[in-house]
Order: structure tokens, then C-alpha cells, then sequence
């Protein structure tokens, strides 16, 4: 799923997805979980860490700044 069918989905608000403030996640996109949106399991530990937390940055950025 790209960016823009998530947009989308957004809009039309038919998909449920994690909310995380976790900007140096990899999968941390405008105030949620892209690995969630992809229907991926995010698995949090009994402490409320997130286990799946890679340091990066998303790809969506990558690609909307190819865009401008
Ligand atoms: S994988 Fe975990 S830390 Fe990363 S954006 Fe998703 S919920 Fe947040």
C-alpha cells in the first residue's frame, strides 16, 4: 500500500491504525504507524515499548520530497 491509497483510505476513514509520536521510527508517518497501515502486527511488550521501533525515517518522506 503506497502513500496515496493510504491518503485515501484516511479520507474515506475505512482504516484503523496505530497513532505513535515516534518521528526517529522508520515506520513513523505524520502521527502514525505505516507498519500498522500495511496490515502488519506491531507488537508492543508488557512495559508499553514498542519491540518493532527501527531508527530511520520513512520512505513516504523520501518520496514526497522527490515529488516537489
Ligand atoms: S513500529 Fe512502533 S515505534 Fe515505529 S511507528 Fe510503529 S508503533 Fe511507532
Amino acid at each position: 500500500m503506497n502513500k496515496e491509497q493510504v491518503k485515501e483510505m484516511i479520507e474515506k476513514r475505512c482504516v484503523n491504525f496505530i497513532m505513535c509520536t515516534n518521528s526517529e521510527c522508520k515506520y513513523y508517518w505524520e502521527d502514525m504507524c505505516t507498519k500498522n497501515v500495511g496490515n502488519e502486527i506491531v507488537h508492543i511488550d508488557d512495559s508499553g515499548k514498542c519491540e518493532d521501533f527501527e531508527q530511520g525515517e520513512c520512505d513516504w518522506y523520501k518520496e514526497m520530497e522527490e515529488e516537489e
